[in-house]
């Protein structure tokens, strides 16, 4: 029996579809991707190619070099220099493409990924998003900070270094804003935070969990929209990523590498997209929103139907991806000590 069922945030439905469920193994990924070399002279992330990127807004050193480099966005679609007037142009709304770019360099290694990285320098990365994200917080019309990480072709990169992106924005588009007044009103009527509500019922019922620590829940979401969706949520309730403390942010490193690491395993190394969804800029102490990371596997593509209806169709179960997930051992780290 085919079934609806709907995220308690959004009030997406989604259809889990167990006729044409495929079980979850099947969407390994068959063509091998080919080995990478620690250190690649014609890419502009490897150390030696520095002067290849614009000047950096954030070095963390290490002996004689570097461990994470932010710099601007070379190819970025928005420039700081622009301005954030909105102006009419006839009957539609126009502003010129105001915003900030910027690229996280992960590592100097050019064949790591947060998967195989070790769990220290994957909070590196985290606590380089936090800084940055304070920065451009305090820059004139940011309203959102989207923390984002593009992994393989399928995912929208075909830089094979390392990376993430942090994209600053005056507009709050209706794609994050919807789910916000939803999250306003469920707070208003039930006097809880959705968000902190879907926790608790995940570590009630606990077949979605793929690992819990003390301030961090892995999970599967109950209304999945694709095979392997994977959310990680605080347990601690706050609305923005901004919030967290150096401490949570190491805690965060581990859940996120072995998050990661468990895809790459039972999928062997799929292409993904993660994003870091936080409150806009000025709500970070509201009660009704959370922060939280979701995961997406790119295995399938949306079709007709999902773009048509907005409903997708989910062919794996998320218990049985859950259950997956949760007994595949995280890929081995490959970064020495
Ligand atoms: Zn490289
Ligand atoms: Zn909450």
């Amino acid at each position: 029996m085919p079934e609806f069922r709907q995220n308690l945030a959004t009030r997406e439905w989604v259809i889990i579809s167990r006729e044409r469920a495929k079980r979850p193994e099947q969407f390994k990924v068959r063509t091998e991707r080919p080995e990478l070399p620690s250190h690649d002279g014609s890419c502009p992330f490897c150390p030696g190619n520095e002067d290849r990127t614009p000047e950096p807004s954030l070095v963390v050193p290490a002996s004689g070099s570097w461990m994470t480099r932010v710099v601007p966005n070379r190819f970025a679609a928005l420039d700081a220099g622009l301005s954030p007037e909105r102006h009419r142009m006839g009957r539609y709304l126009f502003a010129e493409g105001y915003g900030i770019a910027e690229v996280v360099i992960e590592s100097p290694r050019h064949d790591l990924s947060p998967a195989t990285m070790r769990d220290r320098s994957v909070a590196q990365v985290l606590d380089c998003f936090a800084e940055r994200y304070r920065a451009m917080a305090h820059r004139p019309a940011i309203n959102l900070i989207t923390i984002f990480r593009n992994h393989g072709p399928l995912a929208g990169t075909s830089l094979e270094h390392p990376h993430s992106q942090i994209i600053a924005t005056p507009i709050v588009p209706p794609h994050v804003q919807d789910p916000i007044n939803l999250a306003r009103a469920y707070f208003n009527n039930e006097g809880r935070c959705v968000f902190c509500d879907m926790a608790s019922e995940e570590g009630e019922v606990r077949v979605r969990i793929v690992e819990e620590t003390e301030s961090f829940l892995c999970f599967v979401p109950y209304a999945a929209r694709s095979p392997f969706e994977t959310r990680i949520y605080p347990k601690r309730h706050s609305a923005s990523f901004w919030g967290t403390t150096p401490e949570e942010r190491v805690e965060l490193g581990g859940v996120l590498r072995r998050a990661l690491g468990r895809l790459h395993g039972s999928l062997n190394n799929p292409d993904y997209n993660f994003i870091i969804r936080s409150a806009p800029i000025g709500d970070e102490d509201v009660r009704f929103y959370h922060w939280y990371i979701v995961i997406v596997p790119k295995v399938t593509t949306p079709a007709g139907f999902e773009l048509g209806a907005g409903i997708y169709i989910n062919i794996t179960v998320p218990e049985e991806c859950a259950a997956v997930l949760r007994d595949t051992e995280p890929v081995e780290v490959r970064e020495s000590e």
